[in-house]
């Protein structure tokens, strides 16, 4: 689902932020990104996303190089990708249906589809009941699963996961990633980056590790 061949990022001003990463990941893989701050991990998952691209290398996506991904195609490839970040993003203005609707109104479903969907996807992350709570009166971990179903509402084939748990502690950061593992069970590529060694080791996944832009650990399959 998601190939890195022999690719490395310069960016302007600045050492290699990846050098000649290998990694293949595929359609049922569940995997963690670690690595110590500055080690190259959202440089990794911003290549996937199309929010940069490589200096040397190449990076396919569900089949497709990304070379050949020109910037009108950027929006259609990233409905394929959901993503999450640990301080969620939410507006906070905004009832959660509405932070959890955001991304398919901005791809232009119509109301019913939009209702259908968010309901099915707060259900997924057990917060139906919640559809018109302002994100303000919600606990960290309940934030984090709106985080969650906005980032899955748009069916995404892969989730890219950003720190998800860097603000919870270890029991909530237990549910969340037990949450990644049953979208990842329906078929969903998980890839999370986490520098929580003690919970990651703990789940029986393929560690990824980066050290200065290379891969020292769980490269190959
Ligand atoms: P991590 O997510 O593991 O903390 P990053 O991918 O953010 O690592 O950063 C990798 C390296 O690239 C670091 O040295 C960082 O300073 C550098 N870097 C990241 N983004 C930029 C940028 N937009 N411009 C210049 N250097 C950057
Ligand atoms: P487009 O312009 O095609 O709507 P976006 O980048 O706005 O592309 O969103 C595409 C997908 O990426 C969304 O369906 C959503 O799953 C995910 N996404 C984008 N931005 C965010 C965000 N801030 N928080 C969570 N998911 C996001």
């Amino acid at each position: 689902m998601i190939e890195f061949e022999r690719v490395s990022k310069r960016y302007a001003e600045g050492h290699d932020a990846l050098r000649e990463v290998s990694v293949t990941i595929e359609k049922d893989d569940m995997v963690f990104l670690t690595g110590h701050s500055g080690a190259g991990k959202s440089t990794l998952m911003r290549l996937i996303m199309l929010m940069e691209r490589p200096t040397r290398g190449r990076v396919s996506v569900d089949g497709v190089d990304l070379s050949r991904v020109g910037r009108a195609r950027i929006p259609a490839h990233r409905r394929n990708i959901g993503v999450v970040f640990q301080n969620h993003q939410l507006l906070f203005d905004r009832p959660v249906f509405d932070n959890v609707a955001l991304p398919l109104l901005i791809a232009g479903y119509d109301h019913r589809e939009v209702g259908r969907r968010v309901r099915a996807s707060l259900d997924k992350v057990g917060l139906l009941s919640k559809e018109r709570a302002m994100p303000i009166t919600l606990s960290g971990g309940e934030q984090q699963r709106v985080g969650i179903a906005r980032a899955v509402v748009g069916r995404p084939k892969i989730l890219l996961a950003d720190e998800p748990t860097g603000n919870l502690d270890p029991a909530l950061s237990a549910e969340i990633m037990a949450l990644f593992e049953a979208f990842n069970q329906v078929g969903v590529t998980v890839l999370i980056a986490s520098h929580d060694l003690a919970l990651i080791s703990r789940l029986h996944h393929r560690i990824l590790t980066l050290r200065e832009g290379q891969l020292v650990g769980g490269e190959g399959h």
